[in-house]
């Protein structure tokens, strides 16, 4: 049996080096981090994504992410194709994480047993979970295989600590050495556990929030062989089918200075990670074919803008308004937001830069560089600068 789309998607937070791509590796056999520029760095920058299947033996009760049992070798059980989002761990890309988090429906959270916890990326990481209300939280504690067995103990202990108070206390804690596969089997079983698949309305009009978008051909290739722009994203709610007109919002400006127009078109190919579609259905991450000129579409330029049916998307606005609270942190001096005061806003999958135009009885309006397409109600997490870096001081949602 072949199962086309993952049903959902998980998404990979830690500070960065605690093993997020290598534990993607060990349950996709896929390595996330594949942009040049990534390998450079050696960070994976943009959302990586790869999709795999779990798997159940009722014979050995054991749970791999291969068709046959590794245990006995028969044939086991399919149990739900999930679709694994590699955020980044480096903090000045914390935004592109935060982007995550409005398309995964859990969370593992990596701390590596080898460091002290908590580091300053997994304190700010467990704000990420409680700004964005994410639940379905499974800790993994890695590289135990570095420490002795009463170190990772104590470490264990830390985690908890840690947790406390946080969206994330009490969640299952799992020891792994990802390098080598151990005890992702425990994993697996905390995955079934603990991150049930949404129910999710197929029947309302499609949004799909971009999180990648391409130029998938080579360098110099031929006019006539030249593939149209494609959209990497997830559906949150309704249908899309392979022949589609659709409406991307809030599409391009054809002029410096003009507004922003929607961009039509047709969707010319539908595919999940593995297979092409004839329909996708919100769950796990999808690539969506177009005719549009690629040079529109590529280095994720479009990322951040809403695909759905023509006319049935939210109006297009440079000024939001965020209810919100401030986050308390111990960490940085986050004094109440003032007037004209520079904020990064992070909504759906856009990550935007604007003022505060006006502060009032909890709300922030806020105008934007560039206008964005987003629903009442969306999450939405703010970022002030402090120092040089744009650090995580607040969050709500749209009004
Ligand atoms: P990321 O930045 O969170 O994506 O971390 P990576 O997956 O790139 O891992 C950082 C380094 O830790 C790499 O050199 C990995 O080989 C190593 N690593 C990851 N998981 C483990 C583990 O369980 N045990 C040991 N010993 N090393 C690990
Ligand atoms: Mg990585």
């Amino acid at each position: 049996m072949h199962f086309l789309q993952a049903e959902l998607n998980i998404g990979m937070l830690g500070h960065v080096d605690h093993g997020k791509t290598t534990l993607t590796k060990a349950l996709t056999n896929k390595w996330t981090a594949l942009h040049s520029e990534e390998l450079k760095r050696g960070i994976s920058i943009r959302l990586g994504y790869a999709d795999f299947s779990i798997y159940y033996c009722k014979d050995c009760s054991e749970y791999s992410v291969s068709e046959k049992c590794p245990k006995c070798g028969k044939k086991a059980e399919f149990k739900r194709r999930i679709s694994i989002v590699d955020s980044p761990g480096h903090e000045t890309l914390m935004t592109t994480a935060i982007s995550a988090s409005s398309i995964i429906d859990g969370c593992i959270f990596l701390i590596a047993a080898n460091e002290p916890c908590p580091q300053p990326q997994t304190a700010e990481h467990l704000m990420i979970l409680n700004a964005t209300g994410t639940k379905n939280v499974i800790v993994v504690q890695t590289k135990v295989d570095l420490v002795s067995k009463a170190r990772a103990l104590e470490h264990r202990a830390e985690i908890e600590n840690a947790l406390k108070g946080s969206v994330a206390e009490g969640a299952p804690i799992i020891p792994i050495i990802a390098t080598h596969s151990v005890n992702v089997d425990a994993l697996l079983e905390a995955i079934q556990e603990k991150i049930p698949t949404p129910k999710r309305d197929t029947t309302a009009p499609p949004r799909l929030y971009v999180s990648r978008s391409f130029d998938v051909n080579k360098p110099g290739t031929d006019i006539p062989k030249i593939k149209g722009g494609v959209f990497g994203g997830s559906l949150t709610q309704g249908v899309l089918k392979l022949g589609d007109e659709v409406e991307l919002r809030p599409g391009i400006q054809k002029k410096d200075k003009s507004p922003y127009e929607p961009i039509k078109f047709k969707i010319t190919a539908l595919r999940s990670e593995t297979d092409a579609l004839e329909q996708a259905a919100p769950g796990g991450l999808i690539a969506l074919g177009s005719p549009l000129d690629p040079s529109i579409t590529k280095s994720d330029t479009l990322v951040g803008s809403v695909v759905g049916l023509p006319g049935k998307l939210p109006e297009v606005s440079d000024t939001i308004n965020v209810k919100y609270s401030l986050l308390d942190r111990k960490d940085i001096d986050n004094v109440p937001l003032k007037q004209n005061e520079p904020i990064v806003v992070n909504v759906q999958t856009a990550t935007a830069i604007g003022v505060i135009a006006n502060l009032a009885k909890g709300i922030a309006t806020i105008k934007l560089k560039r206008p964005l397409c987003v629903d009442k109600g969306s999450k939405v997490a703010l970022s002030r600068k402090i120092g040089q870096r744009w650090r995580l001081s607040g969050w709500g949602s749209i009004n």
